[in-house]
């Protein structure tokens, strides 16, 4: 294996340990307890799992957590009455809903009733506007987790070609305009990217990943990404989180690309610890802006 192992793991206990510090700091001297609501409505195990390691997060930083686990059956209304009560909660300072919300409930309608102050996932439209504009109040904390990792493992972006594979909303769409920023919370050497954003309907899709410097793949398609995709030494930061016969795999054919690149991150141990460390992050900052 020639590629550098870039590990996400390390490095989001690194930054928790840095908030947890910071959390105390805050408890002592202003005596706010930064709180995060998660929403969960119906069964799916997956979502299950991913607030269990938020909630488990939370606890190793300081910050309270509170569970609202709804059934799947439960309506619009009610699910929209719930954000309006944390939204005026004043111990409340985050608000995550769990997606995917079950059939019937449409996610934008909910997730556009979140406070933009208290939006730590930042996909309100308000915190997405001020993303596109330069002016970030919070980061997407997949996107926001990827910049950390390239900053903390010393892999610069800035006048670097970077392919993107996937215009999600909530990866490959704000990634973009991060990374194309002239600034960022690392400073500008990790924006200030040529970014090329790929989707279903791109044409020639490994010509293009070939061209990258740096290549993200957040698919959701296990081992999507080929060697004979990847540019010999480049970056590949791989989201994707695909469960199979074989467990958990990413969107990155791990072995064959680790031979090509220069550095590469695992599934799992890569950007998903990442994304939750990020989502500390967030509430931290919501606990802040309400001081
Ligand atoms: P979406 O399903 O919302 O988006 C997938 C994107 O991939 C779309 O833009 C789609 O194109 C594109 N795509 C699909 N097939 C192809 C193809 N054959 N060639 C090129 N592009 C293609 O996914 P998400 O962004 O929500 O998630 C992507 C993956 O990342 C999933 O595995 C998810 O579980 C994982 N994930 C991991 C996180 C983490 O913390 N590690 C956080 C969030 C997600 P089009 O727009 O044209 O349909």
């Amino acid at each position: 294996m020639a590629a550098r192992i870039l590990d996400g793991k390390s490095i989001a206990a690194e930054i928790q340990a840095e908030l947890g510090e910071e959390i105390a700091g805050l408890i002592q001297h202003n005596g706010l307890v930064p709180c995060l609501a998660a929403v969960l409505v119906g069964e799916d195990p997956a979502s299950d799992v991913y607030v269990r390691h938020k909630r488990k997060a939370c606890q190793r930083v300081g910050i309270e957590s509170q569970l609202h686990r709804l059934p799947a059956e439960t309506s619009e209304d009610d699910l929209l009455a719930l954000v309006s009560q944390l939204n005026k909660d004043p111990a409340v300072h985050g608000i995550l809903v769990q997606l995917p919300l079950p059939a019937g409930l449409d996610g934008t309608r909910v997730l556009d009733a979140i406070h933009p102050l208290k939006d730590v996932d930042a996909f309100h439209p308000e915190n997405v506007g001020r993303i596109s504009q330069g002016r970030p109040r919070f980061l997407p904390c997949t996107p926001h987790g990827i910049q950390q990792l390239l900053s903390r493992c010393q892999l610069p972006v800035a006048g670097k070609q970077v392919v993107i594979v996937g215009r999600s909303e909530i990866v490959g769409k704000p990634l973009a305009m991060m990374l194309a920023s002239r600034d960022s919370t690392c400073g500008p050497a990790f924006a200030n990217a040529t970014v090329t954003l790929c989707h279903s309907q791109t044409a020639n899709l490994a010509t293009v990943t070939r061209s990258a410097d740096v290549l993200v793949a957040a698919i959701g398609r296990p081992a999507m990404i080929t060697a004979e995709m990847v540019q010999p030494g480049a970056t590949v930061i791989d989201v994707g989180i695909n469960r199979t016969d074989d467990g958990l795999v990413g969107d990155v054919d791990f072995d064959a690309v680790a031979e090509v690149a220069g550095a590469i991150t695992p599934v799992p141990g890569g950007v998903g610890p990442l994304t939750v460390a990020m989502l500390m992050f967030n509430t931290l900052a919501a606990a802040r802006m309400s001081i």
